[in-house]
């Protein structure tokens, strides 16, 4: 059966028009994953690999392998065949401030063994929710050169890469909110603008896991908007690692 095709259109094609076009632009964005959901490998990846982007992957150790979860060999993937670099996220996802300084030491350290093990990248960490105090700071640092918190900055040369802030996408978000978190930040002249992502499904896929709502979970059609748009505007996509070498002196 044929559809009406001009009027299931427009609406796309008005949003497009609207969209503010920023190319080009020095901007550089580092599209970063937390918490290793299944959904980064199956979902987000193939629909950047069109555009070539790349990203920063930080994966908590203990949880590789579990249902739902990355796996090693797709962990290994990222990095190895779609040139994504991965990173540190404690090896249970500890709330840093509320755990003993031998916790929080064992945690990163045995974390970031683990990603040696497996031959993959570990000089960039991101602080689980967010939170470290001044002792977190100092352990993280002994193992890891770059730390991504959750403070959504824009990010100017020289950056300090021990305090490199992100923008979390969450669920009640549409493409819309980040393009505009994105267009602020070019139009302010920033140098790095990070974009955080933690899951890529549909209501189907949550609520079959049984979880209930990701409250950080971005809809596959709004990820490959929010791709498309990033491409459009011509913006580098760099991993952590990458901006830290370009933007610091
Ligand atoms: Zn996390």
């Amino acid at each position: 059966m044929k559809r009406a095709m001009p009027a299931a259109l427009l609406p796309l094609l008005l949003l497009i028009a609207c969209e503010r076009e920023y190319a080009p632009t020095h901007t550089l964005v580092a599209i970063t994953f937390d918490d290793c959901h299944e959904s980064i490998y199956t979902h987000a990846m193939p629909l950047m690999e069109p555009y070539g982007f790349c990203a920063t992957n930080f994966v908590n150790s203990g949880f590789i392998g579990l249902p739902h979860k990355l796996t090693w060999d797709m962990t290994e993937a990222l990095e190895f065949n779609h040139g994504w670099e991965t990173g540190g996220h404690t090896v249970h996802h500890i709330n840093m401030p509320d755990c003993d300084s031998l916790t929080v030491d064992t945690e990163v350290r045995i974390d970031q063994l683990a990603l040696i093990g497996h031959g993959l990248s570990h000089t960039s960490f991101a602080l689980p929710c967010g939170h470290a105090g001044g002792r977190d700071m100092d352990i993280v640092l002994s193992y890891y050169r770059n730390v991504r918190t959750s403070k959504a900055d824009f990010l100017y040369r020289p950056l300090d890469r021990t305090r490199i802030g992100y923008k979390g996408y969450r669920i009640q978000y549409s493409a819309d909110d980040m393009i505009d978190w994105l267009s602020d930040g070019i139009l302010a002249g920033a140098d790095l603008l990070v974009v955080g992502v933690h899951t890529v499904m549909t209501d189907e896929e949550m609520a079959e896991e049984g979880n209930g709502v990701y409250k950080m979970n971005c809809a596959p059609q709004d990820f490959a908007r929010l791709m498309a748009w990033i491409a459009r505007q011509e913006l580098q996509t760099v991993t952590i690692s990458q901006a830290a070498e370009r933007l610091t002196d």
